[in-house]
């Protein structure tokens, strides 16, 4: 019976992109509310209409309070929690080729926000376990799927549910990289902030860029004030960076927006930083944004690693340090912010980091505040993780190997969870970034390793 499952989910390709075009339509981007839906309607909206999937393939479901969901396969209590989110970052509609929230299949892919994060994976593994059901592949142990709903503002939903519930003692993520991920960087989210005089001309009016913490910003835009096109053209002339266009409007209040490429924040050498571009134009011209230069030497373009914030390092198994420039705005009151994404080796601590980055920083005049988020790491010997492998080998017949990733995953909080795709290794799926898309072989591939990692988890013998 096994192997008629590959068969199933074939057969039903196209009634999995249908429920996929369902839930890309809605626009859940989370935005924490007050009331009965804690990340807005859209968000809750996804979620009734997951759960109602669940329900009409015979599984029982249950709502958390709008914060997560959960699917049963069976009864009884779980051995095995699959842990996927219905919420997506914003997609502005410039960049992308069709609307972002309509899926569009062209040329063998699915293009839509949440394609590969995280609506088509999850989908995936709802597919999986229906599959199973439907073919009656005997359970010797419960499956759990938990949907949550804000993994893209920083998870406050798996706080709620684990004061509910509590994670099965196996738990994956298809929310990061095949094969498995077991080692995930710390993490060192900072903000930077300075008042920027008002009283002085020509300056810099306003600046603003990036919307997220944990996205490269493509565009940067700043408003200057009083200064000569000569000038602002002298300061464009010297910043031309690879990969970054500028576009300046003329008057007394001139608009220079800079434009490079969104990438996840953990990964910002593929990307290129508008804004640290932007920074460095805005250094050249003369005014008292002083702080604004501050921020251009501690992250000057292209420095990526933290060399000049004082904090780069490296170590074997979890390779460098990554620092990323990702959200700057200065008000016209003067008020300046700025939040940087981080992410360290293993090898290293919150507090070590944290330290040496605040020196550098304050050295500049600017206020430093970090969080800190310590690394994770599952044993890659144990049976879980040793399943997991061997699935994906003789599914994909590629070799199976743990990774270590710069990003942390939805599973970097709890105990023993790591993450099982659904990147396949070498593809890149635009995640974060307009023209978002899943293969649609890869997201059937994906559903066919969910289901034999169910059954070799907690399938009967
Ligand atoms: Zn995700």
């Amino acid at each position: 019976m096994k192997e008629r499952i590959n068969e199933w989910l074939e057969q039903h390709r196209e009634e999995l992109l249908a429920d996929l075009a369902d839930l890309v339509a809605y626009e859940s981007v989370a935005v924490p509310t007050d009331g009965t839906y804690p990340y807005g309607q859209a968000v809750a909206a996804c979620l009734d209409a997951t759960l109602a999937l669940g329900e009409k393939f015979g599984m029982a479901t249950r709502n958390f309070g709008y914060q997560a969901g959960t699917v049963e396969l069976t009864d009884g209590e779980p051995t095995l929690g699959i842990l996927g989110h219905l919420d997506v970052v914003p997609a502005p509609a410039s960049g992308w080729t069709t609307p972002p929230f309509t899926l569009d299949i062209r040329d063998g892919r699915a293009y839509g926000r949440g394609a590969i994060d995280d609506k088509g994976p999850t989908l995936a593994v709802l597919y999986a376990m229906r599959a199973i059901k439907e073919l009656g592949l005997p359970m010797a142990h419960n499956v759990r799927l938990i949907v949550g709903c804000c993994e893209e503002i920083g998870g406050a939903d798996m706080v709620y549910y684990q004061q509910q519930q509590a994670f099965p003692p196996m738990l994956f993520t298809p929310d990061g990289n095949f094969p498995v991920i077991n080692i995930e960087k710390g993490r060192l989210p900072s903000a930077f902030s300075a008042t920027v005089p008002t009283d002085t001309l020509p300056r810099v009016k306003r600046l603003d860029a990036g919307s997220v913490i944990n996205a490269v910003p493509a565009e940067a835009t700043a408003v200057l004030c009083g200064y000569t096109a000569d000038e602002v053209e002298s300061a464009l002339a010297a910043c031309a960076f690879d990969g970054v266009r500028y576009e300046l409007t003329d008057g007394e209040e001139a608009v220079l927006t800079a434009y490079g490429a969104a990438a996840h924040g953990s990964t910002p050498d593929k990307g290129c930083n508008a804004l640290t571009a932007l920074l460095a134009v805005v250094s050249r011209l003369r005014g008292a944004h002083e702080p604004l230069r501050a921020l251009s030497r501690l992250f000057p373009h292209g420095d990526t690693a933290g060399v000049a914030a004082g904090i780069a390092c490296a170590d074997t198994i979890s390779g460098a340090l990554t620092a990323s420039l990702d959200t700057c705005h200065l008000a016209e009151s003067g008020e300046l912010i700025a939040e940087m994404d981080c992410r360290f080796p293993v090898s290293e601590t919150v507090e070590g980091l944290a330290a040496a980055l605040r020196c550098q920083v304050e050295a500049e005049g600017l206020d430093c505040r970090s969080d800190g988020v310590p690394p994770h790491y599952v044993d890659s010997n144990g049976a879980f993780v040793q399943t997991l492998l061997r699935v994906y080998e003789e599914q994909t017949g590629q070799k199976g190997e743990c990774l270590a990733i710069g990003g942390g995953t939805y599973v970097h909080d709890t105990e023993n969870g790591v993450a099982f795709g659904p990147e396949f290794p070498d593809e890149e799926y635009n995640m974060h970034a307009p023209d978002e898309f899943i293969p649609i072989d890869a997201l059937l591939r994906c559903a066919a390793i969910y289901a034999h990692a169910i059954l070799a988890l907690c399938g009967e013998e």
